[in-house]
């Protein structure tokens, strides 16, 4: 297969075009590591002066969906020592979530100080949406070019559950903790538009309702509720606009109590599903689901090439593999 000169992305990725020096079109529109720099200094100061605006207004300055991995930790350490917020920790439970991660969360909100919540949609529900998705596709063929359409569906609960308790509790800004490969800096402080959200959240909540019908609304906002524009929170990646070096993370991280699980793949330090969503994206599509946001840390100089197409070319781990399938009968 023939692979991108600089990042990784292969060839048969959607819409690649490869020029005669053998780089991809994302590499190419990529503008230098100097005007990341000048941007990351920008988006810093922007943070500093949304803080100012909405510190202290409510219980709470912001909420965290927080995983338990590597990246979501980090930004909990961020937003609590680095910027002294009032964090709401929202953790997500999927049914796959490993022993140690829960470990971690409890390690990490006590040694930060936070208050933390977690939300376990009922799993018969969660099971009929992963069954589905392991068959067929579900969302908009340009989703696939981010995600497999398991992490998609997880994903999609997570943005609209955690977004109904920020708006009922009337909680600024919502942080997030995607790396500097999953959210480019000029979304990292957004303030979320409540039409755009809305076609956002029918692209999920549709295909999902189809399988699981009227179960799926408690997940999802109201009418009412996108109609109130001033109660929606900005959406904040602090990650793409601090300094991210993984080890200075892991060496962090491990001070404050974090430790990495050890029965899960080098790309998810929390979750026992993801190595089986992997491999179905992988067997279907035959490029792997995290290649795009890879690409893009190779590409601003956050990993190297070599380190890059190891993680892609890590076979899944076969023992979570084998849980997930008996987990989800399949
Ligand atoms: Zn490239």
């Amino acid at each position: 297969m023939r692979l991108c000169a600089t990042c990784v992305l292969p060839e048969n990725f959607p819409n690649i075009k490869f020029d005669e020096d053998g780089n991809c079109n994302y590499c190419n529109s990529f503008k230098g590591e100097e005007k990341l720099r000048e941007d990351k200094a920008a988006y810093f100061e922007k943070f500093k002066e949304l803080i100012k605006e909405v510190r202290d207004k409510g219980d709470y300055d912001c909420t965290l969906s927080y995983s338990g991995g590597k990246d979501s930790s980090y930004t909990l350490y961020v937003l609590r020592e680095v910027f002294n917020l009032k964090v709401l920790v929202l953790t997500f439970d999927n049914g796959f979530v490993s022993e140690q991660t829960w470990k971690n969360i409890a390690a990490l909100t006590e040694n930060l100080q936070a208050d933390s919540m977690v939300f376990k949609p009922n799993f018969s529900i969660l099971k009929k949406i992963f069954r589905y998705a392991v068959n067929q596709p579900m969302y908009s063929p340009k989703t696939l070019e981010r995600a497999s359409t398991i992490c998609t569906s997880c994903i999609g609960l997570v943005k609209f559950i955690f977004l109904k308790i920020a708006i009922e509790k009337r909680i600024p800004m919502m942080a997030w903790g995607w790396s500097p490969g999953q959210a480019p800096i000029r979304s990292s402080i957004m303030k979320i538009n409540p039409a755009l959200f809305k076609v956002t959240q029918d692209a999920i909540k549709k295909p999902m309702g189809k399988i699981v019908g009227e179960a799926i609304n408690p997940y999802f906002l109201s009418d009412a509720q996108f109609a109130d524009e001033a109660v929606f929170p900005y959406n904040i990646s602090p990650l793409a606009f601090m300094d991210y070096d993984e080890n200075k993370i892991l060496e962090k991280l491990h001070q404050l109590g974090w430790r990495s699980p050890k029965d899960v793949d080098t790309n998810s330090t929390n979750c026992l599903l993801n190595s089986f969503a992997n491999q179905i994206h992988i067997d279907r599509y035959n490029f792997h689901p995290y290649a795009f946001e890879i690409a893009e840390m190779v590409r601003t100089g956050v990993m190297s090439r070599k380190e890059g197409l190891e993680k892609i070319s890590e076979p899944g781990n076969d023992a979570t593999i084998k849980f997930a399938r008996e987990r989800l009968e399949i």
